[in-house]
Order: structure tokens, then C-alpha cells, then sequence
């Protein structure tokens, strides 16, 4: 957690009326694939056959790696964007998340951090309400051809909490992967949500929730507490 009271009593005072300390405010950081939507690169496999596109966050720990590895494949096969956006036009959010998203941004912020990218995002964002989701973009050239990517920045879910953080938020996490696993460790409360097994596995000390219910709870009680 960033260093907290630095500064504090320049602006104003963080107690409350009674003299007692308030928490301060929170704000919850969401994994997108896999907590609220399908993994697209794998609807993308199905739709395609192609088994190799299967691989995801939840297999290979270095995004660049996997990155590269999917527009090898995708070059290999002759598939460019709008491919891959005629199979997320038909993909939907997993059962409960609309609900989910929606009571939990009655409650607080709510901010998507996603290493999916902007040109996937748009439909499945419009289904959730359009919360706010920082991720990356694809460079795409004249022929539909996906020629590179652009991480906003290195370690990006891990550097919005630290951002967050700075601007004193309470953060709290969940996401199901690798690449959340950062996030997780740098909020002020992690939850791994329908998170495989190895992941599990590799880092016990995050509770490991499989319902949106329960999720919510665990988020309302600390949020609330
Ligand atoms: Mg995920």
C-alpha cells in the first residue's frame, strides 16, 4: 500500500466529525475476461477450430509472449480484426455480471483494468452499462491486418492500483489470472474470482470465490466495515 498519511493534514483533516478516522474512499478494480465476459481469444479458437488460439493469461504467465505467439497465429491463418470482431459481436457477459457490476457500482467506483484491447472491448462494454475500463490497443494497417500491439504502459494493472493509491483510494481487486496477480498483490484487498486451479495454487493468499453473491459480499463487508 502507498504510504498513507503523507501530507494529509495539508488539505484538510481525514478524521470525521466524531474525531474518528474515516476510511477512505474505495474504489474496486476489475478483471474484465474470464470475471465478466468470455475469454475472447478463446470464443475466437472455437469459432475458428484454431486449438493453438486456446492459449490464454491463465496458461502462459508473459503477456508479450502470448501476444506475439496469437498475431503469429493469426498471421499464419490469414485472419485479421474484423474476424475477430464478428466473434465478440456474438459473445454476451457471463450470466449475473451486468447485475453484479451494477449493484457493486451502486455501492462504489468501479473501474474495468483489462489487458484485452480497445478495438474488442466497445460491444461487450456497451452490454455492461460502460463502466470505465483502462486497456490497450491494437495497431491494425490498411488491410485488416493486426501488425503489432501497444501496452499503455508496463505492468498496467499493478501501476493503475499504485495510481489509485497515490490518489488515496482504497483499493480493493479480484481478477482470475496471471496477469491479475499483480493487481492483487499491490491493492489493499485481492480476490481471486473463478480463478483455475494453478492459479489458486501459486497464490494462497488470496480467498479463491467462484460466485458473483459471494463476491459482492466480500466487497460490501470490507467497503462497509
Ligand atoms: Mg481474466
Amino acid at each position: 500500500m502507498a504510504d498513507g498519511a503523507a501530507g494529509g493534514a495539508a488539505g484538510g483533516s481525514p478524521d470525521g466529525p466524531s474525531g474518528k478516522q474515516d476510511p477512505p474512499p474505495s474504489i474496486v478494480c476489475l478483471d474484465l475476461e474470464g470475471v465478466l465476459v468470455p475469454e475472447i481469444w478463446i470464443a475466437f479458437a472455437d469459432a475458428t477450430g484454431i486449438e493453438a488460439l486456446r492459449r490464454t493469461t491463465r496458461d502462459e504467465p508473459d503477456y508479450d509472449v502470448l501476444m506475439r505467439y496469437r498475431l503469429d497465429l493469426l498471421d499464419e491463418h490469414g485472419l485479421g480484426l474484423a474476424a475477430i470482431q464478428e466473434v465478440i459481436a456474438g459473445l454476451e457477459p457471463l450470466e449475473g455480471a451486468r447485475e453484479f457490476l451494477d449493484e457493486l457500482r451502486a455501492l462504489t467506483q468501479v473501474v474495468i483494468l483489462s489487458d484485452t484491447f480497445e478495438q474488442f472491448a466497445a460491444p461487450l462494454m456497451a452490454q455492461l452499462g460502460r463502466p470505465t475500463i483502462l486497456c490497450h490497443r491494437l495497431v491494425v494497417d490498411g488491410d485488416d491486418r493486426i501488425v503489432d500491439y501497444r501496452l499503455r504502459q508496463p505492468d498496467p494493472k499493478r501501476s493503475a492500483v499504485r495510481a489509485f493509491h497515490d490518489l488515496r483510494y482504497r483499493v480493493l481487486a479480484a481478477g482470475d489470472s496471471y496477469n491479475d496477480t499483480t493487481m492483487l498483490v499491490e491493492a489493499d484487498h485481492g480476490f481471486l474470482f473463478r480463478s483455475p486451479d494453478n492459479v489458486q495454487a501459486e497464490f494462497p493468499q488470496f480467498p479463491a470465490l467462484e460466485d458473483y453473491d459471494d463476491l459482492l459480499e466480500r466487497l460490501r463487508g470490507i467497503i462497509n466495515g
